[in-house]
């Protein structure tokens, strides 16, 4: 199931899986530069040490993140998440910038790389392993809302990416003889790997500053009209957040003034299910109920006007 204890342990096992294939693929890319003396290569090996690094704390952040909520942290410990993918995009960044330094450094110092074929067939094999992994980890991480788990897989992913650069590079320069693909490839390769770097970092400012992701706003919409539609009660100023795992909802419900506390407390639950059935078991909702007469009174301002999300007019029931 979606939230339950042996689908979190799938998930940290796979986040194991991701930090021992980057060990591997760390030596294996470091045995391609050492036989090749490849600038793109190079980049590959060292983009890997800042790979293991960033995995290492992929492993740390998802046990964290799947620990219970505790009295210092009541909202539960999934935040990590955003952390993580931050940390993750940084890293990469670093190592995006590295890349494309040495890949001016070695062009214009001379370096000729050697031993392609030897070279290609490590890379190739380094990229049928990351293509395999980051589907995998991608697959995982958005079936089981794991954020931590699907910013790896896009990261591994970019690594695959790489070594595509890499061998295109290699081919070219054997094909050709010219030994300006290599770095050339290189530096392609270290812009791409910048760019994920970047877009992790994004991803991870957007989740620590709650940024209102449209797509989660239309579903969330779309499931309060149809319980408005069953109910006949009206909603508004809905608010949502990223929680890591889950996401955390909370909206106003008003009600007819005759309506009785326990028929309007049945309702809102109907309303927090519908949500919770959309967005996932690991997510938090939470309404306001309000009656109808009092509401512009109490809040200072008439139903059809509230100043956060609202669907517009015309639910009100009569
Ligand atoms: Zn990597
Ligand atoms: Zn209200």
């Amino acid at each position: 199931m979606y939230d339950s204890q042996s689908s979190q342990r799938l998930l940290r096992q796979a986040s194991w899986l991701s930090f021992w294939i980057g060990v591997v693929m760390l030596a294996i890319k470091s045995a391609a530069w050492y036989l090749t003396q490849s600038s793109a290569i190079l980049s590959d090996a060292a983009e890997s040490v800042v790979h293991v690094a960033a995995v290492a704390f992929v492993v740390y952040s998802l046990r964290l993140s799947q620990k219970p909520p505790d009295e210092d942290h009541p909202y539960g410990h999934a935040k990590i998440s955003f952390f993580s993918a931050g940390f993750e995009g940084g890293l990469i960044s670093i190592a995006g910038v590295f890349i494309f330094y040495q890949a001016v450094h070695q062009w214009t110092s001379g370096t000729e790389p050697q031993r392609l074929g030897m070279g290609s067939v490590l890379t190739a094999f380094a990229l049928l392993i990351n293509g395999w992994l980051g589907w995998h980890l991608l697959r995982l991480g958005k079936k089981g809302g794991s954020l931590i788990l699907e910013a790896n897989g896009n990261h591994v992913l970019t690594d695959a990416w790489t070594s595509i650069g890499v061998l295109v590079g290699l081919g070219l320069t054997w094909a050709t003889g010219w030994m300006g693909f290599d770095p050339i490839c290189a530096m392609l390769v270290a812009l791409n790997i910048l760019w994920s770097g970047v877009r992790l970092m994004w991803q991870s400012a957007s989740g620590l500053m709650d940024r209102a992701d449209p797509a989660v706003q239309v579903a969330i919409i779309a499931r309060l009209d149809a319980a408005t539609e069953k109910h006949g009660v009206t909603w508004h100023q809905m608010r949502h957040r990223h929680l890591g795992d889950g996401h955390w909802v909370d909206f106003h419900l008003v009600f007819d003034d005759e309506t009785t506390v326990r028929d309007a407390h049945e309702i809102a639950t109907d309303f927090e299910r519908e949500v919770r059935d959309e967005m996932g078991p690991a997510t938090i909702v939470t309404t306001h109920l309000e009656p109808i007469e009092d509401h512009a009174r109490i809040h200072g301002h008439p139903p059809g006007e509230m100043p956060l999300v609202d669907p517009g007019e015309g639910h009100h029931p009569d």
